[in-house]
């Protein structure tokens, strides 16, 4: 990671005698954050402390760290948020219109840079891209500090579910093999249609091999799934269920007792559309007549993030689908789950915290506020417990200790 060094080397002369102790190293520069409100990530609130941090690390919590060098007091602090579901690379093209995530053109490759700064500077520092091969190099540049944006895991080629022609199992399994070699964080798997047309596009042998071949090569598995081919993807040992209608109570049951997660959507995903029909109107997979359908199924997301929320121990996890025009605006996904969806609002950060930072198989590194921790942390002028729209307001954002915004003296 290219952080920001601090300090530099002295060279440090001796007068005393004859030793010349030379390039004595400076003691690590620490950053201290005065906060008078901290969400810890996992539930907890902190008040009047300050977080010390060393390189890209939360080295301690320390109420009388001083001197103070970023005061956030009368904002609420939090740890970085984490989008498990993103697709970066999608963005418009130079005519305004839907050009999807596979661009590879000049003007696409800068875009999907741009959704990144976005992103961060919305108070997202980690998110998980489903995906595309283009999301390799911006993540291996935001990685190596040659452009900002949050840390990104991505699933590199989805698989797309054909049915038969989806390939054989062993077809499969080389699929999942091709991806791990080209760089993939984790699996994307396509197993069912939409909400409209719910039916399996890969047969339980077919996401029993996907998914057992994600597991033997280290890779959480994330299958686009509604009604049964929930039940499958559980079945198939996959992890992460994404956006999940039409699942029955047993379906999520078996989801809670498999400890599979669930990333279920409440509404940015299709606002966005909404909003942007002109961008998306024509293009690709985005006929004129799909919009009023788009519509009408807002309420059953609505009435599916309800479903899950009755599920005693169902895993739920924060994912925007953020696609082009959405990018920077994930945050939305709050509002619609703690509004529309019946989501308490702590549960909803931490959703995006600790919780999401576990689905990702690092929650001992991301997604709270403590000692070890990395420095990923935001500011908002607000608080969200008490009024979501809160989230709008980003003032403040470190990520892996380097600042990347700060409006924190405008409050
Ligand atoms: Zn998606």
């Amino acid at each position: 990671m290219g952080t920001i060094k601090f300090g530099c080397l002295l060279l440090l002369i001796s007068f005393g005698g004859l030793r010349i102790s030379a390039q004595t190293p400076q003691q690590p520069k620490q950053i201290v954050i005065a906060a008078s409100t901290v969400l810890d990530g996992k539930g907890g609130v902190l008040r009047d402390t300050r977080i010390v941090v060393e390189g890209s690390k939360i080295i301690r919590i320390d109420p009388n760290a001083a001197p103070v060098n970023y005061d956030l007091r009368g904002l609420t602090v939090s740890p970085g948020w984490i989008d498990s579901h993103v697709h970066i690379t999608w963005s418009f093209g130079p005519d305004g219109k839907n050009a999807g995530a596979a661009g590879t053109t000049p003007y696409a490759t800068y875009a999907a840079a741009a959704n990144a700064w976005a992103t961060l500077l919305a108070g997202f520092t980690t998110v998980q891209s489903v995906g595309s091969p283009n999301d390799i190099p911006l993540r291996d540049a935001i990685a190596r500090g040659a452009l900002p944006g949050p840390r990104i895991l991505t699933s590199a080629e989805p698989l797309f579910g054909r049915n038969e022609q989806s390939g054989t199992p062993d077809e499969i399994r080389a699929f999942i093999r091709k991806q791990k070699e080209a760089g993939a964080d984790l699996i994307k798997i396509f197993a069912a249609g939409s909400v409209r047309r719910s039916q399996m596009l890969l047969s339980q042998e077919q996401l029993n091999a996907a998914c057992d071949e994600a597991k033997k090569l280290g890779l959480r598995t994330l299958v686009h799934a509604y009604k049964d081919a929930v039940r499958a993807a559980v079945l198939a040992g996959c992890t992460q269920i994404e956006h999940g209608p039409l699942a029955t109570d047993d379906d999520l049951r078996l989801m809670v007792q498999k400890g599979v997660w669930l990333d279920p959507q409440a509404g940015l995903v299709m606002e966005n559309y909404l909003l942007n029909k002109e961008r998306f109107a024509a293009t690709p997979g985005y006929p004129e007549e799909v919009f009023p359908m788009i519509k009408a199924m807002i309420p059953a997301y609505h009435d599916f993030f309800k479903q899950a929320l009755k599920i005693q121990g169902l895993k739920i996890v924060f994912g925007s689908d953020a696609l082009a025009g959405s990018h920077g605006r994930n945050a939305e996904e709050f509002i619609d789950r703690v509004r529309d969806g019946g989501v308490d609002p702590m549960a909803a950060m931490v959703s995006a915290n600790s919780v999401a930072a576990e689905a990702l198989g690092i929650g001992n590194q991301i997604g709270s506020i403590a000692a070890g921790f990395e420095a990923d942390i935001i500011a908002l002028d607000g608080n969200p417990i008490k009024d979501i729209t809160a989230v709008r307001r980003v003032v403040f954002v470190m990520r892996a200790g380097v600042v990347y915004k700060n409006n924190s003296y405008k409050k």
